[in-house]
This record gives C-alpha cells, structure tokens and sequence, in this order.
C-alpha cells in the first residue's frame, strides 16, 4: 500500500542537497556559528522579500512575537488581543511578555481575526483598552489586514502580525472591493499594489519550524519591521540587551538564529516562491476535484494570495474521515483540535466553552490534509479518491 505522510521533509533535502551541504561546509570551514555574515545576508534577503526594511533573526517563532511585543513597549499587566484558533505559541509569547491574552472570535470562511468583532470588543470596552492586536495569517491565508489596521489606528493598538504560517502570503492593500474582485483573475499584473504580509503591522514574526513554508534544520525565527526603533530594540533584546562586548544597554535573552541555520534558509529561500506556486497548485487538484457535499473547502478571499502552508477541509464527520484515511495509508492530522482559551494553561484567564463558537465549532470540524511541494500525483489523486469515495 502507498503511504502518505503528513510532512517529508527527506524528500526536500534530496531535491536540494548539493546545496545545502556545500552552504554547511561554507561555514564550518569559517568557524562562526552566531551573529556572522550569512545571518546578515539572510536578514536583509528576507526582510527584503516581505517588502520590510529591517530583519531580525531571532531563535524561534514565538520569541519573534515575545521580542516583537517587548520591543513595542507591551509590558506587565497591559492587554493584547489575539485569536482562539492559533497555534499555542502565539499567546504562550504574550504571557512571556507578562501581558494579558484577549481573545476575539474569527470568521468562518477564512478562519482569521473577524474585524467586524475586534470593533464590538473595542467599543464595549470601559475600561483601559488593550494595548496591541496580533492577527494571525492562518494556514497560510492573510487575515483581512485592511480592515484591522483601520480599528487599530483608531485604538491606538500596537499590531504585530503573527505570519509564522504565510511566508510569501500577498495582501491587495488599497485596493476597493471592486478592485479585489478583478484581482482574482490578473493577479499578476503588476500595477497592482500589493504588498507581501510582515510588512503591514508595527513589526511581524515569522517561524522558520521545519515544516513552515521556509523551514530550517532546527528552531529559527525572524521579526520583520519598518521602524527603525522596534529594530535597534529587538536587535539588543535578542542579544543580552548587548550594545558593544560587555556593555548591557537594556535587560536582554539570549534569542539568535544561528549561521547554519542562516546558511541553510538563505538557500531555501530562492526556492520559496516556486514552492509556494506548487503547493496552490495542488490546493487547485484538491478544490476542483474532491466532489463530497459534506465537505467545506478552503476559501482564497479576493484580498490575498494563500500559501496553503496547510490545506484545512470542514466536515461534521471529521473523525471517520480521518480514520478512513489512516486505514487507506494517509496521514490527516487536525489543526487545532482544542482553541486556545479552553487549554488547561490558560484557565485562568477564565474563558469558558461557547465564549468564541465560531472558533470552537471549527475546532470540531477542521482536518488538514497532507500539502506539500513535493507530493507527488499519484499522491494526490489516491487523497481525493479517498475522500470522494467516503463521501459517497
Ligand atoms: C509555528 C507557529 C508559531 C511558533 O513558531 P515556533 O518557531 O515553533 O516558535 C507561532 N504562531 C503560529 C501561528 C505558528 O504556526
């Protein structure tokens, strides 16, 4: 029988091995594994890539939101609002920083942060608002970023994009809907204004986890930003608060992508695009060919350009489909099958079950199928098979 993994990542080393060996055995012939010249290039390559003018690289995804936050002056006790349906990271950073998460629900089509909710929690509130927003790009989708800068910019919120599923994502920014609407079909003309997602908010993380989009060989992660004072001060926090050797500006961590990673994700990032174009393509086979009525697929909005980092499926027999592939050999997995405001970690913020339903019915439904460049065709069409013949 075929297998279908989830992720293989062997198979993407095999297409670019030569490369990445020799971009290893560059730098231990050097011998600098932290803070040297591939760190540098790979910084301004891809901030330059999101359209942003500084890059940090940092150790993770999640201290890029931790260092993003801290360096947008979030502090003790100050509120930020975020997403129930994210990865964990996202708000385990924001209890780093020793604010307070506070969620907003999302919308159904596209997953992500629903402005029209943002505004009701903004305009009931009484008390002190909160300080900063993080949208999260979900699955690869841009979240209606427009909008939500609108709402922060009369909020006076901080926004920190959380874009650790959307390297290379595109939003239309200034675009009206009509405008959008023509865009689906010429969006490669290149008098559209479009701009890649990392450049819209105050600063944004991005994660280079093995499996992200761009992934290294390990943990790694980038904050992008346009100010230039967010990027001296995340510059000194991912370094001990360090100005020069042995002189502490500021209290710091110890956050640094190193070399080899750098080395490697500078090779990667060339093919970053041409990934990105096969993994919507196979998004394409998945939406024109699985036929099932019970299924939801995934909605690419007029606004953005999706990456499919995950290629997330809706259906209220969600178990019994993902068992019904286990059997036939594909791995399915579920992202997430608990929101964030239900996990015993964050009780104590007190949510409870039915405070974000659009969030915790999705949460029911939701079931990733396998997506990556390197799937093969007959992958593919044995997935859809599968699917349509469970549906029947
Ligand atoms: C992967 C991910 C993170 C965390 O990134 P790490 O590099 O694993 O720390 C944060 N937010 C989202 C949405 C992610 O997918």
């Amino acid at each position: 029988m075929m297998n279908i993994p989830f992720f293989d990542l062997r198979r993407q080393y095999d297409c670019i091995r030569d490369e990445i060996d020799r971009a290893m055995a560059e730098v231990h012939q050097k011998g600098w594994y932290i803070l040297g010249d591939n760190l540098s290039a790979f910084e301004d390559e891809f901030a330059q890539y999101c359209g942003c003018k500084f890059g940090i690289g940092v150790g993770s995804g999640t201290d890029a939101i931790y260092l993003a936050l801290l360096a947008c002056a979030i502090k003790e006790g100050d509120e930020v609002i975020t997403v129930p349906n994210t990865a964990a990271p996202t708000v385990s950073a924001i209890c780093m920083a020793g604010a307070t998460p506070v969620f907003v629900d999302v919308d159904e089509k596209t997953y992500n942060m629903d402005p029209e909710k943002l505004n009701e929690l903004l305009e009931r509130r009484t008390t002190e608002l909160p300080k900063a927003i993080i949208p999260v790009h979900l699955y690869g989708q841009p979240a209606d970023i427009g909008p939500l800068l609108g709402i922060a910019r009369t909020y006076n919120l901080k926004v920190i994009e959380d874009a650790c599923q959307a390297h290379g994502a595109v939003y239309y920014s200034k675009l009206s809907n009509e405008k959008r609407a023509e865009n689906q079909i010429m969006n490669n003309d290149s008098r559209i204004t479009s701009r890649r997602v990392g450049s819209f908010g105050h600063a944004a993380a991005f994660s280079f986890y093995p499996t992200k989009n761009l992934g290294c060989y390990g943990d790694g992660g980038m904050v992008v930003t346009n100010d230039e004072d967010i990027f001296h001060k995340v510059r000194l926090l991912r370094n001990y608060g360090q100005t020069d050797r042995y002189h502490h500006k500021i209290k710091g961590v110890n956050s640094r992508l190193d070399e080899l990673q750098a080395a490697i994700l500078r090779v990667k990032l060339r093919y970053l695009d041409s990934w990105n174009e096969r993994r919507k393509e196979i998004a394409e086979i998945y939406h024109d060919s699985i036929r099932a009525r019970d299924i939801t697929k995934p909605i690419e909005m007029a606004y953005g350009s999706h990456v499919y980092h995950l290629y997330v499926i809706r259906t209220w027999k969600r178990e019994k489909l993902q068992n019904y592939l286990k059997q036939k050999g594909i791995e399915a997995l579920i992202h997430y099958p608990i929101p964030v405001h239900l996990q015993k970690a964050y009780e104590d913020l007190g949510a409870k079950e039915g405070d974000f339903p659009v969030a915790e019915k999705c949460s029911k439904q939701v079931l990733s199928l396998p997506i990556y460049p390197e799937l093969e065709e007959k992958e593919i069409s044995k997935i859809v098979n599968v699917i349509n013949e469970f549906c029947k």
